[in-house]
């Protein structure tokens, strides 16, 4: 009787029966191990491959929501400057100091007010 062990093994690549001197053996010959190593190292680069897509694909969700984030911020202190510097409407700024509208439209060409264009329409005026 030999001094190796046999085992009796089933080819994970093949499936067929064969004769293994390790316990360890996957593959009942090198065409088939070969072929087996060829497969998986396929199957990794495709799991790599979908890895880095979805790294790339999260990282611009993050940056999308990032941009978005800096937009209701800067949005925010748009908003925080104007309320802080005391614009008020253009009525309420020539009642407050008791001039016309006239007079007030010479000081912005003179440009001696401080004023924040709404829309076409309303301008706020710096107290
Ligand atoms: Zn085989």
């Amino acid at each position: 009787m030999s001094s190796l062990r046999k085992y009796n093994r089933i080819c994970l690549f093949c499936r067929k029966e064969f004769i293994a001197q390790k316990r360890t053996t996957k593959y009942c010959g090198h065409p088939c191990a070969s072929r087996a190593y060829k497969v998986n190292k396929k199957k990794q680069d495709v799991v790599e491959v979908n890895f880095e897509e979805f790294i790339k694909r999260e990282l611009m969700i993050h940056s999308e929501t990032l941009i978005q984030i800096q937009n209701s911020i800067s949005h925010l202190l748009q908003v925080t400057r104007l309320s802080n510097a005391e614009f008020i409407p253009v009525q309420d700024y020539c009642a407050m100091k008791g001039i016309s509208r006239k007079t007030l439209s010479r000081l912005i060409k003179e440009e001696k007010v401080e004023v924040q264009k709404i829309s076409e329409r309303k301008l706020l005026i710096r107290l």
